[in-house]
């Protein structure tokens, strides 16, 4: 089996390619398929209705259409595009504001591969007002797709939220789980790929109580930013939404105290709450090894959920025996810091521009992206990949070293389904994680593992009373910022 060495072709898509959406992930995306990918250019597409980036579309020489994707047009826009001449299509939606969902049902209908890095709706989801918070959770979201499993299993391969996070932390969550084994002297036989309860039983012997999405992006310019702009280094499309959507996490069984403004969903088998407050408001306290303590922002995300979805063991009657806690807990480059805390004081008032940094633009730093397990006998155990912007720009072309930790997610989801086309629906928790990281780790800079002895109640000095749980010190009470 082939690895994901920087110049290799990897696999083969037979038949057209239409790339929706060449924003930051799309621009960064398109020079690791070219690389990777053995795919015919004159039948690949790229749809998004801005043009700004349109050189280097013609420097790969593929098609390029200017328009918007809407619920009205799908259908008839994309299915010719994606059934032009023989073999078995692509389409990799890296778009806003198209649906997932819908998109994916058309591909699979038409036998055709999909990947996305998101449960992306139509527009109006994110911002409406004349519903309640449930229905604007990630819980809904991903419901959605996970209700068109059950009710068409198998068939064509769609892959669901396949990016950095969610995508990739799940395949670290595995590998992370094997290294702590090993270090903790277990013998545990690492469990199938699809074992999900072989996989939860693992992490629940090893004592695990919960799994933070730890991340710090130092990535920055030389002039800060204008007040009233948003400069990220991903998505600021993408961030707003997922920031104004309810703070939300998997929700684990260890816990033994809840927030007031925390909801419990209907459905018993939900495994996350989510909170009467935006997460791009909440923080958390959590750790990343450059820098140790830091606070992030409780941000909702699909692995929040598929994770501790994937790991929890069942009793019987329905109820969940053993659940991790899991959430994201993000701080993200100064720049988006700076924009989210002028947003809210601004009474949530959209800014006037809107930036994704790009590799040119950004002096140092790099985005530090990983698993924290922690509550076993070793306290907390972080993995992932420290990718600097130097690294990112030597790697390949057109991304920041964020993007890369998505794009290069990107590309091992795409060979993934290429060499598993008849998967059905998946999420990346499905995947096999060590083909997936084969694929991509010579694009994540320094990929490895840190054990801490910090813990939530670390470094309070005392000067303010404090709302904690003492005997427990992984309880989310103690995680987050009161
Ligand atoms: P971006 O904002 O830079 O680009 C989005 C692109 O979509 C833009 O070029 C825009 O013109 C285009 N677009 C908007 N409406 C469209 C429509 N109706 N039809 C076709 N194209 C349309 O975003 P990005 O940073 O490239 O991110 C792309 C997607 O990937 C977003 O949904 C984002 O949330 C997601 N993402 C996921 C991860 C992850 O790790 N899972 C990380 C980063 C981004």
């Amino acid at each position: 089996m082939t690895t994901g060495s920087a110049d290799s072709i990897l696999a083969r898509i037979t038949g057209p390619v239409v790339m929706i959406g060449f924003g930051s992930i799309g621009r960064g995306t398109l020079p690791l398929l070219d690389r990777h990918i053995d795919f015919d250019r004159s039948r690949c597409t790229v749809i998004d209705p801005s043009d700004a980036d349109r050189t280097i579309l013609d420097h790969y020489g593929v098609r390029y259409l200017s328009e918007h994707i809407t619920r009205e047009n799908y259908t008839e826009m994309l299915t010719p595009l994606l059934t032009e001449g023989d073999g078995q299509g692509f389409c990799i939606n890296l778009s806003v504001d198209t649906s997932s969902l819908d998109i994916m049902r058309l591909c699979r209908e038409l036998d055709v591969l999909y990947i996305d890095t998101v449960v992306e709706p139509w527009p109006g989801f994110y911002f409406d007002t004349e519903t309640d918070n449930a229905t604007r959770t990630n819980q809904a979201l991903r419901e959605t797709v996970m209700d068109e499993r059950r009710r068409s299993p198998g068939g064509t391969t769609a892959v669901s939220c396949c990016g950095a996070n969610p995508g990739m932390v799940s395949w670290f969550v595995k590998a992370a789980l094997v290294r702590l084994a090993a270090d903790l002297g277990r013998d545990l036989p690492q469990p199938a790929v699809g074992d999900r309860d072989g996989w939860a039983r693992v992490m629940r012997d090893l004592g695990v109580q919960g799994v933070h999405i730890a991340e710090r992006d130092t990535q920055r310019v030389v002039h800060p930013k204008p007040v009233d702009s948003f400069w990220n280094t991903w998505s600021v499309d993408g961030f707003i939404s997922e920031g104004l959507q309810p703070a939300e996490l998997g929700w684990g069984t260890h816990e033994r105290w809840m927030p007031n403004n925390a909801r419990t969903h209907e459905n018993p088998t939900a495994p996350g709450i989510f909170l009467e407050q935006p997460g791009a408001t909440t923080k958390v306290r959590t750790w990343c090894p450059s820098h140790g303590a830091q606070h992030g922002f409780l941000v909702t995300h699909n692995e929040a959920l598929s994770i501790p979805d994937f790991f929890t063991v069942w009793n019987e009657d329905g109820s969940a025996d053993y659940r991790p806690t899991c959430h994201y807990a993000y701080r993200p480059c100064d720049a988006a810091v700076i924009a989210f805390d002028e947003m809210f004081g601004a009474a949530g008032r959209l800014p006037a521009e809107s930036h994704v940094l790009d590799e040119d633009e950004i002096v140092d730093g790099r985005d530090e992206l990983g698993v924290l397990l922690y509550g076993h006998a070793r306290n907390a155990y972080w993995f992932g990949s420290q990718l600097t912007i130097e690294q990112a720009r030597e790697l390949a072309p057109h991304q920041n070293a964020t993007g890369m930790q998505v794009t290069s997610a990107v590309l091992a989801g795409v060979v993934w389904a290429l060499e598993n086309p008849e998967a059905g629906i998946v999420e990346t928790d499905d995947m096999d994680h060590e083909r997936c990281l084969a694929v991509q780790t010579p694009y994540l800079g320094n990929v490895a593992g840190f054990y801490t002895d910090w813990t939530p109640l670390s470094d309070r000095p005392g000067l303010f009373a404090e709302d904690v749980d003492p005997d427990d010190p992984w309880q989310f009470r103690n995680v987050l910022v009161h």
